[in-house]
């Protein structure tokens, strides 16, 4: 269900807008309807308020946690369950934020990544997507909702941007701390500055050179990386917050001295953060994770060439359940 449905649904039960947006914003807050601050009780008419119960079953039903993998980092990873049998992973992420799925599966097919080795499967509606905050605030504070779970949310932006109003509005979220993480398409550059809620945004770079970034993200649009570096430059002026550049760091192909160069032409000066991220081993991919110091080197190196660098790890890693292999393990039957 999309979130135009659901205000479709209440609507049709004689719901004006702001009843619409009592009922949302109760459900985007994880609030029963009958908690917070007092309300009279004829505020909904008497269609939508007889119906609630059943309006409640059916958002209640859009998403459901199957397991739940807590890390040693305070994070945990939930295996979500869609109505349709289809599973999606979030991710709760130490101080308050939780990152969720727009898709699943994926099209882009990072070489790197579980999730895009089966490619798309389906898009996750905006129902699906503030239901999988909903889950995550009934475990734990919510502040921040960042769209890096599985799927290219630019390859289901109509969804993603509703979702992102109505969490920007409804939610009590600032709308820099909902972060539209993508590969670069230029329907982001077009569609977010007019947007009613404007998030942060997250730029997959990955490398410095076309033709490697060609290899490691195959579907992704070809963009040259000084192009999408300037397009990114013009969205964080707009915004006034800095673009996230997202960099997963491989042993071996964009660890060295000529990617390092190339990122310090690319990015000094630029009113951006560039976050490292040391390669979370999936099984099955060939692909490495560089040793802790080796990239806490390469960090202090750009730091210290005016690249405002952070190092992160990918949280949960320690539960084995990178963004695509919890799902995939579900898949396989295998036990989790
Ligand atoms: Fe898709 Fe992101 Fe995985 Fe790339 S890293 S295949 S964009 S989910």
């Amino acid at each position: 269900m999309r979130i135009a449905e659901i205000r479709a649904r209440l609507r049709s039960l004689g719901a004006l807008p702001l009843h619409e947006e009592r009922v949302l914003r109760d459900w985007v807050r994880a609030m029963p309807h009958d908690r917070g601050r007092r309300r009279p009780d004829d505020f909904l008419p008497k269609r939508v308020r007889e119906s609630l119960p059943l309006i409640d079953a059916e958002l209640d039903a859009l998403a459901r946690v199957l397991s739940t993998h807590p890390g040693e980092d305070g994070s945990a990873r939930l295996l979500v369950g869609l109505a349709d049998g289809q599973t999606v992973e979030s991710v709760l992420l130490p101080r308050d934020g939780v990152c969720v799925s727009s898709q699943v599966g994926c099209a882009v097919g990072c070489q790197f990544c579980m999730t895009g080795q089966g490619g798309l499967v389906r898009q996750v509606t905006s129902g699906e997507i503030v239901a999988q905050v909903v889950l995550a605030r009934r475990q734990r504070l919510v502040k921040k909702v960042v769209f890096m779970g599985m799927g290219e949310p630019a390859h289901n932006l109509d969804n993603v941007l509703e979702a992102i109003e109505l969490l920007g509005v409804e939610a009590d979220i600032a709308h820099k701390n909902l972060v539209f993480s993508t590969v670069g398409d230029m329907r982001v550059f077009e569609r977010l500055p007019y947007s009613r809620v404007k998030p942060a945004l997250a730029l997959s770079l990955h490398t410095t050179k076309p033709a490697l970034r060609e290899r490691l993200l195959p579907r992704a649009p070809r963009f040259d990386p000084a192009d999408l570096v300037e397009e990114g430059e013009r969205y964080a002026r707009l915004t006034a917050y800095p673009i996230q550049y997202q960099w997963t760091l491989l042993e071996g192909v964009n660890d060295g001295q000529d990617e390092l160069d190339a990122i310090v032409g690319l990015l000094r000066g630029r009113y951006a953060v560039l976050n490292m991220i040391p390669y979370n081993a999936n099984p099955g991919l060939p692909f490495k994770r560089p040793g802790w110091d080796k990239a806490r080197a390469i960090a202090a190196h750009l730091h210290g060439r005016g690249v405002l660098t952070k190092l992160r790890d990918s949280a949960g890693q320690d539960v084995d359940g990178g963004c695509g292999q919890l799902r995939a393990r579900a898949l396989d039957g295998a036990p989790r």
